[in-house]
């Protein structure tokens, strides 16, 4: 392998040319403490940076195995790594100058959740450590400045990396906590399952964010207590006894007045899928980590998708066990999301009334009188939720201030007061004693076989190459297929969707061969995943920096909602 001075002299050598002699430094070089990578070459200054990764052995890295000898542990301190990393080279950025992106330096940013990323990979095997980062290669207009990019590389770099990536020198107990939290919150995650609870919320967490636009939890905010009649307590590895909110398996129904912290509650339930870091305020906030946000998502795309649960006798006959559509109303894109959560392997339900479709969630009795029941195609949710419960497994955490008419169904009634939650099942049952039930479903419950093979159609194949891009948090494209994926309310970060669009992609060159159903893909594809990590997905020669994993539940929310998949059944 060649030295660092060989690069140095390279650099040195093309120093004044044009741009893209810099490719010709596309390679690895050995350095002191690491293997340094240029994995890919700008084409110019304002084009997106080069993609540079530093391998160092597990011997030099020298983290503990105890630090990662499970997956969860791993991603925790691969994502704790990855912010000191981050924090080293923000003082750098910029700091060697040239025209357009010229001196970035960069690397993923992380959020509140705790995410596996392709920026930061530690191998479970040997420890050896994988940092993907962009760099900027400096440039005056298309002049290649060799001085600056040899002071990235050779001055900033290695201090940089020194000081965040080598066990030796970085602070052994803040690890040692990230170690301990998460194995505190896994802790909870299997407790969920012995106790059969499908949520657990600690006493004092802090639920509401500090703005619209920032996920830092809010400053001053009403800390969460439990009512008693749910209060559940664990013994914590590491942190020792926490007590909290358990809610049960089965239906349980939110209410309260408006603006009394209901949305903020289920909000916190949605991305407790995930593990969050210290100081979020919602880290003892564990949700069953297959739960799944239902909401309507009017003029989604749906193909070839068994909504006959919900819906049935639409006019003109058409066939609801094999429903498709370009332009889903609300009801019928809430149905859909039910029957494809329940596909994902979901068992737990989150839907708040802000954004469902009123007439998927409930009919009135009164509109029962009126309009008959054989000229409604609508079987609402609240005549199916028991029975998703009891027949299929799946519980439901509902939030519905504004109508009463779950009362019925529910187990708990939890009412939000006040950003506080009290327990009022026994006074709301009785008080809905007085009210007649719901009507019960007509037709017999029954979840469709899941057999459905998708193939991929139009500008999504035979392309020599392929363009994938990402709208931010938006959707992805494809070349020209465009899925839209902004009402997925439970992707934390836009490098889930960028991983989506990957996964999307390669599903289509390697897997879709009009024989395997959604469900083998999805096996498939996680098991690729699981074995070889994320970089799997990556056809090209270099992996891109910036992929994070999304959850099984995710990838099939994204292959269902690609308009150029078209599905037939088994
Ligand atoms: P609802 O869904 O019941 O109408 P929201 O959950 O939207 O209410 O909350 C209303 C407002 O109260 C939001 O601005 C939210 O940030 C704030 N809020 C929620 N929980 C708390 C809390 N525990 N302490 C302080 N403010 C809170
Ligand atoms: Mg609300």
């Amino acid at each position: 392998m060649k030295s660092s001075q060989d690069l140095k002299n390279l650099l040195l050598s093309i120093d004044h040319k044009s741009y893209p002699a810099y490719k010709s430094a596309q390679g690895s070089y050995r350095f002191q403490d690491y293997i340094l990578s240029i994995d890919h070459v700008q084409g110019d200054p304002f084009a997106a940076p080069s993609r540079v990764s530093l391998r160092i052995s597990g011997k030099n890295a020298g983290f503990p195995p105890k630090l990662f000898d499970t997956f969860p542990k791993r991603v925790a301190l691969q994502d704790h790594l990855l912010r000191l990393f981050g924090r080293e080279i923000e003082q750098y950025n910029f700091k060697a100058r040239g025209s357009g992106k010229s001196g970035l330096m960069a690397v993923s940013r992380c959020g509140q959740e705790i995410l596996e990323r392709s920026a930061c990979a530690i191998d479970p095997g040997d420890g050896s450590l994988t940092l993907r980062m962009q760099i900027g290669f400096p440039a005056s207009g298309r002049t290649i400045q060799a001085g600056e990019l040899i002071r990235i590389l050779f001055d900033f770099l290695p201090g940089c990396a020194q000081r965040s990536l080598f066990f030796r020198n970085i602070d052994a107990s803040a690890c040692q906590r990230t170690a301990e939290l998460c194995e505190d919150q896994e802790y909870i995650r299997r407790e969920l399952k012995k106790r059969s609870l499908c949520a657990f919320v600690a006493n004092g967490s802090v639920l509401p964010r500090s703005s619209g636009v920032s996920e830092k939890p809010m400053k001053g905010a009403v800390p969460f207590r439990s009512p008693k009649s749910l209060e559940v307590s664990m013994e914590l590895p590491h942190r020792g006894p926490v007590s909290g909110m358990g809610i049960p398996r089965g239906v349980t129904l939110v209410v309260g007045g408006g603006f009394h912290g209901k949305s903020t509650l289920l909000k916190a339930l949605e991305l407790g899928v995930y593990n969050h870091i210290a100081g979020d305020g919602r880290e003892y906030v564990i949700t069953d980590s297959t739960g799944v946000k239902l909401r309507a998502e009017d003029s989604r795309s749906i193909s070839q998708t068994d909504i006959s649960l919900f819906i049935n006798h639409l006019p003109g006959g058409r066939d609801t066990r094999h429903f498709s559509t370009e332009d889903a109303s609300g009801s019928t894109s809430q149905a859909a999301n039910v029957i494809e959560a329940a596909e994902a392997g979901t068992s737990l339900f989150l839907i708040d009334e802000d954004t469902s479709a009123t007439n998927f969630m409930i009919r009135d009795e009164l509109m029962q009188r009126v309009v008959a029941d054989s000229e409604e195609p609508i079987t609402p949710f609240i005549s199916r939720v028991r029975e998703l419960f009891e027949q299929a497994g799946i519980s439901s955490i509902i939030v519905a201030g504004s109508s009463g008419s779950y009362f019925h169904p529910a187990d708990v009634v939890i009412q939000m007061k006040e950003y506080l939650p009290y327990d009022i099942t026994a006074r709301a049952k009785k008080e809905a004693a007085a009210y007649p039930e719901v009507a019960a479903a007509s037709s017999p419950f029954h979840l469709p076989d899941f057999r459905r093979i998708p193939k991929p159609m139009g500008s999504l194949r035979g392309q020599e190459r392929t363009k994938i891009k990402v709208l931010g948090k938006e959707g992805i494209q494809i070349n020209r297929s465009v899925t839209d994926l902004r009402y997925l309310e439970q992707l934390a970060d836009p490098e889930q969707l960028t991983a989506l669009a990957y996964i999307l992609n390669y599903s289509v060159r390697h897997l879709m061969d009009g024989r395997r159903t959604l469900r083998e893909i999805a096996d498939a594809l996680e098991r690729k995943i699981d074995k070889e990590g994320l970089s799997a997905l990556a056809d090209a020669s270099y992996l891109p920096a910036d992929l994070s994993r999304p959850r099984r539940q995710e990838i099939f929310a994204c292959l269902n909602r690609c308009r150029e998949l078209s599905f037939t059944f088994f």
